[in-house]
């Protein structure tokens, strides 16, 4: 039984390493800015930015108090959640590398606003985690590029993450959503993100498929149904 403890506290652990990270990193970069506008004086700038900080913060308490809910094994709460909304989110917080390593990215809005049943903390935290693979994956290239787009087709919600890196080989198909399994080897990869990602979409009703294409570069899709197909659905049930 300790055994079994131990290991669990050990997933866990690695976990909130991994859903921390990523905001932690982009406010390392907001007060390295805030110090550069402070010693210019440009104090409405810097007033901006510890704000800025301040909902960097309040995402890493939002995400731990989730991982706890998690564990807890509680049902998520739903709420009615714009896509696009979600995407610009995760989109900002993986804004500083995009910048820093000079991916071309691009965020393609909806003609109009699909909404679909989720929790919006959890689903940025999974199109977060498909950006920060993308990015991973274009690395070190002089043409990376990211691009992010959502589309509603009848009663599917569906949102695209595309990247012209390597893709994914045949033979790891199936492997890439398990837990723990990483390719990486920088030591940053934990491994975790697809299958939190995976686990956070089955809430939702949602599913995570991807496809690698002819000439390399890799595209994940995630579908969850629409508002209005999920309240039709809980009324006939
Ligand atoms: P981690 O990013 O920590 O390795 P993930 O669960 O997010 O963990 O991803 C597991 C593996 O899936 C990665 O190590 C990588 O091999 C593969 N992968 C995920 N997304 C992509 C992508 N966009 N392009 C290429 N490989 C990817």
């Amino acid at each position: 039984i300790q055994a079994a403890k131990l290991a669990a506290l050990g997933r866990m652990s690695a976990a909130i390493v991994h859903e921390v990270s990523q905001p932690l990193a982009a406010m390392e970069n907001t007060l390295a800015s805030t110090g550069l506008l402070a010693a210019r004086g440009e104090t409405g700038a810097v007033a901006d930015k510890v704000r800025a900080a301040r909902d960097l913060v309040r995402r890493i308490q939002r995400t731990v108090k989730l991982l706890k809910s998690f564990a807890r094994n509680e049902p998520a709460t739903l709420e009615t959640v714009d896509l696009a909304k979600a995407m610009s989110v995760a989109a900002e917080l993986a804004a500083p590398r995009v910048a820093s390593e000079g991916v071309a990215m691009t965020l393609a809005p909806s003609p109009r606003p699909i909404r679909v049943l989720a929790n919006a903390t959890r689903l940025e935290q999974v199109i977060l985690n498909l950006l920060v693979n993308a990015l991973d994956a274009v690395s070190g290239r002089a043409d990376a590029a990211v691009t992010v787009w959502c589309e509603q087709d009848g009663d599917a919600a569906r949102l695209f993450v595309r990247d012209n890196g390597p893709g994914i080989p045949e033979k790891l198909r199936d492997r890439i959503a398990e837990p723990f399994f990483t390719t990486k080897v920088t030591g940053e990869g934990l491994g975790l993100g697809l299958s939190i990602s995976r686990a956070i979409l089955d809430d939702f009703d949602g599913r995570m498929t991807f496809e690698t294409g002819a000439n390399g570069g890799c595209t994940f899709c995630i579908a969850l149904p629409a508002v209005e197909a999920a309240s039709r659905r809980e009324a006939a049930e």
